[in-house]
């Protein structure tokens, strides 16, 4: 039986793709580390937590002793590691974080996959450790053109930065070491659980409590979207059938300004919840700093050597996902009382 160590489990992205591997294999165990932050909850994870090959502990994956010791008391085949700062306006407000956990915390979980799986010939067979990056680490794109797996790095936001430090400290690792790493760059996710700083749970909050919608800029940056399982398919194929040292590209060909995202957003609730709420709600705000203009990603990689496609088209996806935050009002309601009300006054004060 395989044993995974996810870390930043209780996060979007980690919970979903804990929900799938279960869903598709019997016989894995999976250990989730999470230091619980604002973005981590437990609550997503009810489905599992009775699980016998699920284990939950609370660590930060900066702390050396915590890590080793999971390393000793059980044997780890696959690292993936989704624990990360992951807000780019939080990064802009204080980047010391994202050092911390994104490029620190990354070296510590290397270091210790490292002592555990090395053998006096390489590394014993079977082990690999994932880095789940993102597209921002190539920065932006005018109007055409794709990032590929070879575009230069040239990342903007201190979120960016300190995510293309980790990788290329990953790649060092395979490098230097012959350490069995992959890294995979993925576009901007949507689904269930997404914590609402994000752009589509704030703006479904927003309309359903009939609050402003805040735009940056003219509202035309463009983002890639990819449905969360469809990033969870390729994140097991690449884990699992791809040669060490690959990076891998993961999207789904859907860009999207981000005016577009919340009009359909307004569209979905005013045909089927609220008539009341119409595109007069939107506000045009400042534009972040530094806010690249494009991201696009070109998948053909992953899709000619594993196979992957993404199984959601966007109509599909979002309607979806718009559906599952009004069934699951109460979790919207309770995530965005108390810490996220200062934050969210910080952020919008003029709103
Ligand atoms: P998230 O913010 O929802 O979750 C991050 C999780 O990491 C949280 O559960 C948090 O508690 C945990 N965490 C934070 N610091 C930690 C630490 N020091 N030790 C242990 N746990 C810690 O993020 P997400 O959207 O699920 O993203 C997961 C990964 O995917 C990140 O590495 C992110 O950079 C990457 N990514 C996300 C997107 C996206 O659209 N969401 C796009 C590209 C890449």
């Amino acid at each position: 039986m395989k044993t995974y160590l996810i870390t930043g489990g209780a996060g979007f992205i980690g919970l979903n793709f804990i929900m799938f591997m279960f869903e598709k294999y019997k016989h894995i165990k999976i250990i989730n580390v999470d230091k619980l932050t604002y973005a981590g909850n437990l609550e997503n994870l009810k489905k599992v937590e009775n699980h016998p090959h699920y284990k939950f502990v609370k660590a930060d994956i900066c702390d050396e002793k915590a890590i080793q010791s999971l390393f000793r008391e059980n044997d780890i085949d696959y690292v993936i590691n989704f624990a990360a700062e992951s807000h780019v306006d939080r990064s802009i407000k204080d980047p010391t974080v994202f050092v911390k956990t994104n490029i620190l915390g990354t070296i510590n979980l290397l270091n210790c996959s490292k002592t555990a799986w090395e053998t006096i010939n390489g590394f014993k067979k079977g082990k690999k450790f994932l880095q789940v990056s993102t597209d921002e680490v190539y920065g932006s794109l005018e109007s055409t053109g794709y990032f590929t797996e070879t575009s230069p790095l040239d990342p903007h936001s201190p979120y960016a930065s300190s995510k293309a430090s980790a990788d290329l400290m990953v790649k060092a690792y395979f490098d230097t070491y012959k350490m069995p790493v992959n890294i995979t760059r993925c576009s901007n996710n949507y689904g269930p659980y997404q914590f609402p700083e994000k752009l589509i749970p704030l703006m479904i909050h927003n309309c359903l409590n009939k609050k402003s919608l805040p735009i940056y800029g003219d509202g035309l940056n463009v983002r890639d979207w990819l449905y969360v399982k469809d990033h969870c398919k390729a994140i097991d194929m690449v884990v699992n059938n791809s040669k060490p040292g690959e990076v891998y590209n993961i999207g789904a060909h859907n860009e999207k300004t981000n005016i577009y995202i919340v009009k359909t957003i307004i569209q979905y609730i005013n045909n089927n919840i609220d008539p009341t709420v119409t595109q007069k709600l939107i506000k045009y705000v400042a534009d972040r700093k530094g806010h690249d203009r494009r991201y696009a990603i070109d998948p053909t990689k992953i899709k000619n050597r594993l196979g992957w496609k993404p199984e959601t088209s966007f109509e599909e996806g979002i309607n979806q996902t718009i559906k599952w935050y009004l069934e699951n009002k109460a979790w919207l309601d309770h995530i965005t009382n108390g810490k996220y009300q200062n934050y969210y006054q910080k952020m919008y004060r003029n709103l």
